[in-house]
C-alpha cells in the first residue's frame, strides 16, 4: 500500500494552527489532502484515501478496466450504487443548469485530450460530428434497476468536472463518522467538516487566476459545513496560433467556453459533487446568466471572476468575504433578493 505523506503545516504559509496535522496523496490526477484538527487521525485518513480510490477505480473515463470505461465501450449496463448515485446527481445538476454541464461529453473531452499529455486543436468537422451525442437526452438512468443507456455510440460518460466533489462527499462522511474535524481539498474541491476545537472559523484562500500580483484574490471566513469548488481557464489549457484553448468545453459548442470569465468558484451547503459540478456550469453560462441563475438558487454562493479583471460576489458571501490587499481585481457585490435583505 503507498504511504500516506504526514505533511504539518506552517501556520504563516496557510493561516492554520501550527500542529493540524494533514495527509496528502496524488489520486484522481490531483493532490489529495485531508487536513484534521484536534488529533491525529491516521486511519481515518487511510480510510479517506481507500474511499477516493474506490471511486477513481470506479469512475475513471481514462482507466479502460472502470466501470465507467466498460459503460461507455457498450459492455455494461448495470453499474454499482456507487456510480449510479454519480450518474444521477450529474444528471440531475445538468437538468438544473440546462445542460451547461453536461455528464456526456465523453467522446469530445478525449477529442481534445486535455486529460492526456498532449491535447489538440481538433478540426472544425471532428467536433460537429460528435455534438449531437452530447446533448442531456443521450443518457438515461433508472434509479431502481441500476442500469443506465447510452443512446448513442458517438456517446461517453466524463465525470472530470464532478468526480472530485463526489469523492469529497465520501471523504466528509468517513470523517463524520469518526468524528473527526476536518479540512478536505481533493485537487480545489473543498469541504470543511465542523468546527474546529479552537471554535476559529474556517479561513478559506480563493486563488487569484492571474499569474502576475498575488497568488490569492480573497479570503472567506466560513463557519460549519460548506463545499467549495472553482473552476477556471488556467488549469489546463495549450495554445496554438495565439489562441488559448482550455479544459472547459461548452456543451452547445463543443469549444472551450468563451464566456469572458477566468474563473467561478461556487460555494454552497450542497454536496461537494453538486458544487463541483456547478462551478463547471457556471464557468460555461459566463456572467450574465450566471447571475441569473443564482438569483433563482439564492442558497448558492459565487464569486466570478472576468477576463477584464473584474471579481463579483453574491451579496449572500459578503459577510464572509474579504478582498486580498493588492488584487489587481475591481470588486463589485451583487444585492441580495429582496426577501433576504
Ligand atoms: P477541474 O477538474 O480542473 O477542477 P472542472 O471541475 O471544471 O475543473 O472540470 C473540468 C473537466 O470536466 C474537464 O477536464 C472535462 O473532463 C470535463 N468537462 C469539460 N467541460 C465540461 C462541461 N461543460 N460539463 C461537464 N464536464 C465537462
Ligand atoms: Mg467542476
Amino acid at each position: 500500500m503507498k504511504k500516506i505523506l504526514l505533511t504539518l503545516c506552517a501556520a504563516v504559509l496557510t493561516g492554520c494552527p501550527f500542529g493540524s496535522p494533514a495527509y496528502t496523496e496524488w489520486l484522481m490526477g490531483t493532490v489529495c489532502t485531508v487536513r484534521f484538527y484536534g488529533k491525529s487521525e491516521t486511519a481515518v485518513a487511510g480510510n479517506c484515501f481507500e474511499a477516493i480510490r474506490e471511486i477513481e477505480r470506479k469512475i475513471s473515463a481514462v482507466d479502460p478496466q472502470s466501470e465507467v470505461s466498460a459503460v461507455n465501450a457498450g459492455r455494461q449496463q448495470t453499474v454499482s450504487p456507487l456510480t449510479g448515485d454519480l450518474i444521477a446527481v450529474s444528471l440531475k445538476t445538468a437538468a438544473e443548469t440546462d445542460g451547461a454541464f453536461s455528464p456526456v461529453l465523453g467522446r469530445l473531452t478525449a477529442l481534445w485530450g486535455f486529460s492526456g499529455e498532449a491535447p489538440r486543436l481538433p478540426a472544425d468537422e471532428e467536433i460537429a460530428r460528435l455534438l449531437p451525442a452530447a446533448r442531456l437526452s443521450a443518457a438515461v438512468y433508472d434509479s431502481e434497476r441500476h442500469t443506465v443507456t447510452l443512446k448513442s455510440r458517438q456517446c461517453a460518460f466524463d465525470f472530470g468536472a464532478v468526480g472530485k466533489g463526489y469523492a469529497s462527499d465520501a471523504v466528509k462522511k468517513i470523517c463524520e463518522e469518526a468524528g473527526a474535524t476536518a479540512l478536505i481539498d481533493l485537487g480545489g474541491n473543498i469541504q470543511t467538516v465542523g468546527t474546529k476545537p479552537d471554535g476559529t472559523p474556517w479561513i478559506i484562500s480563493i486563488r487569484s487566476p492571474l499569474t502576475v500580483g498575488p497568488a490569492e484574490a480573497a479570503t472567506l471566513t466560513l463557519s460549519g459545513d460548506w463545499s467549495l469548488s472553482t473552476s477556471g481557464d488556467y488549469q489546463k489549457f495549450f495554445y496554438e496560433n495565439g489562441v488559448k484553448y482550455h479544459h472547459i468545453l461548452d456543451p452547445a459548442t463543443g469549444k472551450p467556453a468563451d464566456s469572458g470569465l477566468r474563473s467561478v468558484t461556487v460555494v454552497s451547503q450542497r454536496s461537494g459533487a453538486e458544487t463541483d459540478a456547478l462551478s463547471t456550469a457556471l464557468f460555461v453560462m459566463g456572467e450574465t446568466k450566471g447571475i441569473e441563475w443564482q438569483r433563482r438558487n439564492p442558497d448558492v454562493g459565487v464569486i466570478w471572476i472576468t477576463r477584464d479583471n473584474r471579481l463579483i460576489v453574491t451579496g449572500n458571501l459578503a459577510g464572509a468575504f474579504s478582498p486580498t490587499a493588492d488584487s489587481p481585481f475591481t470588486v463589485s457585490t451583487l444585492p441580495l433578493p429582496p426577501s433576504n435583505r
